[in-house]
């Protein structure tokens, strides 16, 4: 059995929110399929497995018996309606307890030593759905779901979960905010004129989960170049220092520079770059050498195929596909992230060498 597994459906192509400006469309997936299908020596590695969906109880993991009895009430009225910004219906309710299974599929993977990396392809994304409400097209949060299956069912003791998606993971730093046994880490976009409402340098956890809380809030403008050095210089030590057992990872692709739902300036080859971050990252400090990447957000298909497809490859053993000129990070903007940067290590400190 490959040890490289992609875990996807048909199942999280088969709803559409009927409106123009609903950005987690079919064709993220279709794109990404289609073009990793191109080739062969890639695909010759990979392990393409369907997940089952999981039961109700098991959703109650990490969200409550109120919000999921909210969602019921609503689908069996009949009609789609909206919870947020999720377009709800029947048909994404079923594509979302899929994602829970696809995680749940990867972390008994994990524990039984089959799996060095998974990659879970679907829709839709997960990271910003709290314990009762839903995030920006978000119902059921999938990765905090996995983490919480692995600490629970495979008696697991450190989780780490890297949120890389363009947004604050808000619903899971809120799911995990008062343990130690998740470490949070989240790079996001900051922006005075946006609704950037978590995520602040000092939201650090809370009793026994202080310290294991860590933002990065990153301006528009900023390039792979600023992206990469956080990596490096701030997540790279606190996982090499905290050794988790696994590392879990929200990847989204609305960090590249065409994205329409935001001001980040990642290129393709930035992605390559974060693949070779994190196969390096997960060699020398994960315990069981082993890191599952959730599909979050990505909103101009192509760029996010192409940089997945990267993703893939590179964690694969393979080599970069596509190649953009990767641009620099203005002065301006790195004089503020410098700034930020001092501010949150000064904090860090007392939890963290570094
Ligand atoms: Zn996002």
């Amino acid at each position: 059995m490959s040890e490289y597994i992609v875990v996807t459906s048909d199942i999280f192509t088969k709803y559409r929110a009927p409106r123009p400006n609903y950005l987690d469309t079919p064709e993220r997936i279709h794109t990404v399929l289609k073009l990793l299908k191109m080739y062969p020596p890639l695909v010759k590695r990979l392990l393409f497995l369907e997940p089952k969906p999981v039961d109700e109880a098991e959703v109650l993991r990490v969200h409550t018996q109120q919000y999921l009895n909210q969602i019921k009430r609503a689908l069996r009225s009949g009609s789609s309606w909206s919870l947020g910004e999720v377009y709800v219906s029947s048909e994404l309710y079923e594509a979302s307890l899929h994602v829970l299974g696809a995680g749940k599929l990867c972390a008994d993977l994990v524990a039984e030593g089959k799996l060095r990396v998974g990659f879970v392809v679907a829709r839709p994304p997960s990271h910003r759905a709290g314990k009762s409400r839903a995030g920006r097209y978000c119902l059921f949060n999938a990765v905090a779901y996995t983490a919480k299956y692995l600490l629970d069912v495979h008696e697991f003791k450190k989780v780490a979960i890297l949120d890389l998606d363009l947004h604050h993971g808000d619903g899971t730093q809120e799911i995990f905010y008062d343990t130690s046994s998740v470490l949070f880490i989240s790079i996001h976009e900051y922006s005075e004129f946006s609704t950037f409402t978590s995520g602040w340098i000092d939201e650090l956890g809370r009793g026994d989960g202080e310290g294991f809380t860590i933002n990065i809030p990153l301006p528009p403008g900023t390039a792979g170049d600023v992206y990469l050095h956080q990596l490096n210089t701030i997540v790279k030590p606190v996982l090499k220092q905290y050794k988790p057992e696994v590392l879990l990872v929200s990847m989204g692709f609305d960090t590249h520079l065409s994205d329409p739902s935001g001001d980040f300036l990642l290129s393709v080859s930035d992605y390559t770059q974060i693949a070779t971050f994190l196969r390096d990252v997960v060699d020398e400090s994960v315990e069981r050498k082993c890191c599952i990447v959730f599909l979050e957000g990505g909103y101009n298909e192509l760029a996010l195929a192409r940089g997945l497809v990267n993703m893939v490859s590179v964690l694969t053993g393979g080599r970069e596909f596509f190649r953009e000129e990767r641009r620099s990070t203005s002065q301006v903007v790195r004089n503020f992230v410098k700034s930020t940067m001092r501010n949150l290590r000064k904090k860090l400190r007392n939890w963290w060498s570094l």
